[in-house]
């Protein structure tokens, strides 16, 4: 019951701040999605303290636990979900108000940050995210791996802040609503490519050990 109450709060917060998102003008929009993926990146740039370094340099999935994060106590066995595929650092499960026929969520077992808080040295990890994502929907039957649709929301449109790859299968029959959150049209949803893409163009530093100056 508590889970299905947490996905009704987590839509209803998805579809709310989307109402209101689409009553901005294209310009402010677009602003707005500029200033979403600039700040968390200048700001983990200018942070040496992060949690990046403990988050990369020790990635045993005891650690990085949010005791107020639903994600985590899904990852922990602490709130029932229906685990689809798991190992040591990931584990997925349905999204319980599919987007798409098939639509499931894969998130690291220990609690990361959105999208924009990844650095280069999370490729290998999101690359991971992906494979697992694409195994479920193999075991689901999915079969045509071209028509899928892999990727992440863009703060402040994720509304559980723990890292969580949306796995959407077929792409091409989703609906308008589905489409409008997931689809290529929406600003606030990054392909996984494409972030892939993003990490691997970065300097091969990690800003934990970089000086602020490098930046
Ligand atoms: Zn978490
Ligand atoms: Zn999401």
């Amino acid at each position: 019951m508590f889970q299905s109450l947490f996905h009704y709060a987590h839509v209803q917060v998805v579809v709310s701040s989307q109402a209101s998102f689409l009553r901005f003008s294209h310009a402010l929009r677009l602003q707005l999605a500029l200033q979403c993926w600039r700040l968390p990146i200048q700001s983990h740039w200018h942070n040496n303290e992060t949690w990046h370094t403990r988050c990369v340099n020790n990635m045993n999935p005891c650690d990085g636990y949010d005791a107020t994060c639903v994600f985590c106590k899904i990852a922990n066995k602490e709130k029932d979900a229906e685990i689809l595929e798991s190992d040591e650092e990931l584990c997925c499960f349905p999204d319980l108000k599919p987007g798409a026929q098939h639509h499931y969520l894969v998130i690291p077992r220990m609690h990361l940050g959105n999208c924009l808080t990844l650095r280069k040295e999370h490729v290998p990890l999101v690359q991971r995210m992906m494979e697992m994502g694409k195994k479920v929907l193999q075991k689901s039957h999915v079969t045509d791996l071209t028509d899928i649709r892999l990727g992440f929301h863009v703060p402040p449109f994720s509304s559980v802040p723990h890292l969580h790859l949306h796995v959407l299968a077929p792409a091409s029959q989703m609906d308008p609503r589905s489409l409008r959150m997931y689809g290529p049209q929406s600003v606030w949803f990054l392909p996984a490519e494409q972030l892939l893409k993003k990490l691997n163009s970065q300097k091969d530093s990690c800003p934990a050990e970089a000086k602020p100056s490098d930046s």
